[in-house]
């Protein structure tokens, strides 16, 4: 059973600063109670007000007690004081996967093959909440002490709504998975979502997101752990939008993997409903794809994962 019991910021042992963010710190804390290790962001209230981040806090909150799920940080409880919003995490001891890709360079093909599983299981498990992430990156994605994966960072995802017919946010049905334009679900979007690198072209052409524009990210972060470079990068977000729109992709000679390059193309297909993962076949065509070769689907989660250090 959920455990309901309010908290006050005295039930915690602060200790260092994990990170910085937009509207606070994340500190790493022990709850005195249980002697439980857990990462608590303190977000500012004046911050959150002045800046008018209100419902970007309460997605967050939200999405993140929707998506309980062993590759997706657990939100354990959130407590609040006069001036601060406090997150009780659970905590990714080994930080950010950007940070251990910069660190290496590049991955090798068997460390890809086993974080990129582990992200399609993750996001497999978010579209079949009907929550689209929509700002997937390394730096979202945080690292364990025994190096799993932890999808993060809820502020910008959306629950999609089942369609009723109209115009505006949310509507539209179905999404990957399902394989018809009409069908697919989407979130109608007026500002720039998410990262310029990482965005999908449904965003820059049409201004709507959905399930598939997570698939989309995710090629791009393919492409990424194996070259250590963004597949449209470019000087300034106006190109990078253009290449994207362009699908200005190119391979280095020294690109380690056909398999994954292959799936790098199908992942990158400029179309959200002939993308790989969002047709007909859902996510099965992943599963089955020839780079996933060997991977055993089953409870990824426990099995050893590659240690990056
Ligand atoms: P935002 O866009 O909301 O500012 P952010 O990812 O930059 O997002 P936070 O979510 O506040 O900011 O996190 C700040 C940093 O704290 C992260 O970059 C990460 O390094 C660290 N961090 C966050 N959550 C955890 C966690 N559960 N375990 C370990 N480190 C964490």
């Amino acid at each position: 059973m959920a455990d309901s019991r309010k908290r006050y910021r005295e039930d915690f042992e602060f200790r260092t600063v994990l990170g910085e963010g937009s509207f606070g710190q994340v500190y790493e804390a022990e709850e005195k109670a249980n002697g439980r290790r857990c990462a608590i962001k303190v977000l500012s209230k004046d911050h959150i007000m002045r800046e008018d981040k209100i419902r970007y806090v309460t997605t967050e909150r939200d999405l993140l007690d929707l998506c309980k799920h062993p590759l997706v940080v657990r939100l354990y409880y959130t407590f609040s004081d006069p001036s601060s919003l406090y997150f009780v995490m659970e905590i990714a001891e080994n930080g950010e996967l950007l940070t251990w890709l910069r660190t290496l360079g590049r991955f090798d093909v068997p460390t890809s093959q086993f974080h990129m599983a582990e992200l399609v299981s993750a996001l497999e498990f978010l579209h079949s909440k009907n929550v689209v992430h929509r700002d997937l990156k390394p730096e979202n994605v945080l690292i364990t002490a025994d190096w799993h994966l932890k999808i993060t960072d809820f502020g910008t995802a959306k629950l999609l709504e089942p369609a009723d017919g109209g115009e505006g946010e949310g509507e539209g049905d179905g999404g990957a998975g399902d394989g018809t334009a009409s069908e697919t679900t989407m979130a109608r979007s007026n500002s720039f979502l998410g990262t310029a690198e990482y965005v999908s072209p449904e965003l820059l052409t049409d201004k709507y997101t959905c399930k598939a524009s997570d698939l989309w990210g995710l090629g791009c972060i393919l492409y990424q752990l194996l070259t250590g470079a963004m597949p449209f990068h470019a000087a300034t977000d106006y190109l990078i939008f253009q290449r994207i729109q362009k699908r200005d992709l190119k391979f280095p000679d020294d690109f380690p993997s056909d398999e994954a390059r292959g799936l790098v193309d199908e992942l990158l297909e400029l179309d959200p409903v002939e993308r790989i993962g969002a047709g007909p076949g859902g996510y099965d065509m992943l599963r089955d794809h020839f780079f996933f070769e060997g991977v055993n689907w089953e409870r990824l989660w426990e099995q050893p994962a590659p240690d990056l250090s």
